[in-house]
């Protein structure tokens, strides 16, 4: 059981744990997608956040309990490419959760990209994040930035400290954290953009982020707008914490 509000920080730690062995993280898909104009994708498991609205919502919430297998940097590097050259795509993205949960999965997602840019440096990559630990790790920005064509999406989880912690199910000292990483990423030369899911930030949510961004520099033009894809599942989900869709 897990209780909300949590500390998103001790919760990675934890969550990192449940994931990782060695540079060997679980991994429960690799598919080909039709998002970015097709795109070889490997999805994660494991998240310090719990968002109302995760379509990946069991795994996330019990990560330890999933039976999915560990691969290693290079097993995945390897799948994703056998994927670009069978599709003949030329990007390839992380998602399902969180790429970045502390040190050790850092570390597995660094030697991911430098394995793919050894063999084909002219793939585009997207990381997709929610930005926490990018906004609190230690070095983490400054390693990315050394891949040209990385593009880091930051999936924000609420306009204000209250709906981040309604959606996100974090404590909402935690509100800025996200906003910080992507700032100091676009600082640092990093292709970085923020996204917002429409139906729970509504024309009022969009305008309180887009002021929060401008602290940090971002342009409202940057801000990319996704919608929900309404899973019975995550109805109930957003329901259960009392979140109303703006439709
Ligand atoms: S940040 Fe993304 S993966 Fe993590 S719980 Fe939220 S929606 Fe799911």
């Amino acid at each position: 059981m897990l209780d909300l509000p949590f500390d998103p920080i001790k919760r990675a730690r934890e969550v990192e744990e449940a994931v990782m062995q060695g540079l060997a993280r679980k991994y429960y898909r690799f598919r080909p997608a039709r998002y970015y104009g097709g795109i070889a994708t490997a999805d994660l498991v494991g998240c310090p956040f719990l968002c109302a609205y995760c379509w990946n919502y069991g795994r996330n919430l019990h990560p330890e309990m999933t039976r999915d297998r560990y691969y290693s940097p290079q097993e995945v590097a390897n799948r994703l490419l056998v994927i670009v050259k069978r599709k003949g795509f030329n990007k390839v993205r992380l998602s399902g959760a969180e790429p970045i949960l502390g040190e050790q999965s850092f570390e597995h997602l660094y030697q991911v990209l430098n394995d793919i840019y050894k063999t084909n440096p002219g793939l585009d990559f997207i990381l997709e994040t929610n930005g926490l630990l990018l906004g609190s790790g230690p070095g983490f920005v400054r390693r990315l930035s050394q891949f040209e064509r990385l593009g880091v999406r930051v999936a924000l989880k609420g306009y204000d400290d209250k709906s981040f912690q309604d959606i996100s199910g974090s404590e909402r000292r935690f509100f800025a954290l996200p906003m910080k990483g992507l700032g100091d990423m676009i600082r640092e030369g990093i292709n970085a953009w923020p996204a917002i899911m429409y139906e729970i930030f509504g024309p009022e949510g969009i305008g309180k982020i887009n002021q929060e961004l401008k602290g940090y520099e971002i342009r409202p033009e940057e801000l990319e707008i996704e919608y929900l894809e309404p899973y019975p599942s995550v109805l109930e989900n957003l329901k259960k914490r009392s979140i109303s869709l703006h439709m």
